[in-house]
C-alpha cells in the first residue's frame, strides 16, 4: 500500500457504519478518489472539524484500488464565507456534485482542481451569481471535453453568434434549421456570452443580462442533464435559493 501527500476538496462526505465516515476527494495530483475517515464520527479530534463538504485540505491517503484510506488532514480553508450563506452553500454543493458526477476515478486534471479551487475562493469572497455558475459549468465541460458545439450550427455551418442556438437533442442548431423543432433557445447574445466564458479566464469578467442569464441557465441545466444518468440533489436546493 502506497502513502501520498495531496491537497484536496472534499466534493462529498456520507456516514458509515457507526464511527465512519467516506469522503469523496478530488485531489490536485491523483484525481477523484474515494476514502474511508475511520473513526471520523466517534472522535472529532482525528480530523477536527475538516471533513465538510467543499473544504481545501491538506491530506495524506493510503492507496488502495477501491476505497483508500485517509490518514492526517490539515485544513487549508473551509470556505467559511460560504458556510454563512445559504445562497453560496447553494451554489458550492452544486459545484461539488456536479464535478463528483462528471470527473473520473483516479485520472488527474490540476486545470479542473484550480477551476473548481477559484470558484470555491470566489463564492467565498463576495456574492454568488448565476453568470459565475455558467462561467464554472462552460470551463468544466470545457476541460473534461463536454463543450457545447456553439461555434457553428450542426446542420449548415452558420454562426451561432449572429443567429442564436437551439439545442435539439444532441446539436446546436440555427434559427433556420430549428424552425418547427423543439429544444432550450438561445439567443445571440447568450451564445455570444457562454463562448466569453470559455476565454476570460477569471471568474466575474463576463456578466449576463437578465434574459441572457436565464437562456444560458435554462440551456446548460438541460445540457448537463443531458449527460447525467440522473438529476442532481443540488440543483433543486439551487433553484429554490434567492
Ligand atoms: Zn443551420
Amino acid at each position: 500500500m502506497k502513502t501520498v501527500s495531496d491537497q484536496a476538496i472534499i466534493l462529498s462526505a456520507m456516514d458509515y457504519r457507526e464511527a465512519d465516515r467516506i469522503v469523496t476527494l478530488f485531489c490536485r495530483d491523483l484525481g477523484k478518489i474515494s476514502a474511508l475517515a475511520r473513526g471520523a464520527r466517534r472522535s472529532r479530534k482525528r480530523f477536527g472539524g475538516a471533513l465538510e463538504l467543499f473544504a481545501r485540505l491538506n491530506v495524506t491517503l493510503a492507496l488502495k484500488d477501491n476505497l483508500s484510506a485517509l490518514g492526517d488532514c490539515d485544513i487549508v480553508t473551509v470556505h467559511p464565507r460560504i458556510r454563512a450563506d445559504f445562497t453560496a452553500i447553494a451554489h458550492a454543493s452544486y459545484a461539488c456534485e456536479l464535478a463528483a458526477a462528471l470527473i473520473p476515478e483516479h485520472l488527474p486534471n490540476q486545470r479542473l482542481f484550480r477551476l473548481l479551487s477559484a470558484y470555491l475562493e470566489h463564492l467565498d469572497s463576495g456574492t454568488a451569481k448565476p453568470a459565475d455558475r455558467h462561467f464554472f459549468e462552460m470551463n468544466l465541460l470545457n476541460i473534461l471535453g463536454y463543450r457545447p458545439p456553439l461555434e457553428s450550427c450542426s446542420g449548415c455551418g452558420a454562426n451561432l453568434v449572429d443567429t442564436g442556438c437551439l439545442w435539439n437533442v444532441d446539436r446546436c442548431l440555427c434559427r433556420d434549421c430549428a424552425k418547427g423543432l423543439p429544444g432550450e433557445r438561445l439567443g445571440p447574445a447568450a451564445v455570444a456570452l457562454l463562448l466569453t466564458s470559455l476565454q476570460t479566464g477569471r471568474f466575474g469578467a463576463a456578466s449576463f443580462s437578465d434574459v441572457a442569464g436565464s437562456e444560458a441557465g435554462q440551456f446548460l441545466d438541460r445540457f448537463i442533464g443531458d449527460l447525467l444518468p440522473k438529476p442532481l440533489k443540488s440543483l433543486h436546493f439551487l433553484r429554490l435559493s434567492p
